[in-house]
């Protein structure tokens, strides 16, 4: 498992973010019985069926090269807990859609478009202080959440 994750992640090329998403993915639904056992069952059911078409890919301001290649030497003797934690956190990183709205608690982040896992509620959070607003509202974080769909994003920017 981490042989595979780090040539996965040595391979990582931020001019075919799609390509490398449908790896990402195809590699959890390999490891599905492994990442059962920590990511909760909700989310590791929905991000398995993920399509990269679904997704705006790579909207944020992370430095998406520069963590492939940080995590191409951090995976090499990575247990399997910190294996999954970290390919489900690339997925987040990769495929959530961050707006130009700057967060109202920190405004040290912008906030991102994220989505509760049955995908029928929108939301939008900050990933620096982790509050989340739903309806113009700011709620409790709800323990699971997925990145949004384009047509979720759609919608909500359109508001
Ligand atoms: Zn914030």
């Amino acid at each position: 498992m981490n042989d595979e994750i780090v040539q996965l992640y040595k391979e990582f090329d931020k001019n075919d973010l799609s390509f490398f998403f449908e790896k990402l993915i195809k590699f959890i639904s390999k490891y599905d019985k492994v990442f059962r056992n920590y990511v909760f069952e909700n989310s590791l059911n929905v991000v398995k069926k993920f399509k990269e078409y679904e997704f705006y890919m790579g909207t944020t301001d992370d430095n998406l090269e520069g963590l492939a290649s940080f995590y191409a030497k951090e995976m090499v003797g990575a247990s399997e807990k910190e294996i999954c934690g970290n390919v489900i956190h690339m997925v987040w990183d990769i495929a959530t859609f961050m707006t130009e709205e700057l967060c109202p608690s920190c405004q040290d982040s912008y906030l991102k478009i994220v989505s509760s896992t049955d995908q029928k509620t929108i939301y939008k959070s900050c990933d620096n202080c982790l509050i989340t607003i739903k309806n113009d509202e700011f709620i409790e974080r709800p323990e699971e959440m997925i990145p949004a769909t384009k047509k979720q994003v759609n919608i909500i920017m359109e508001k």
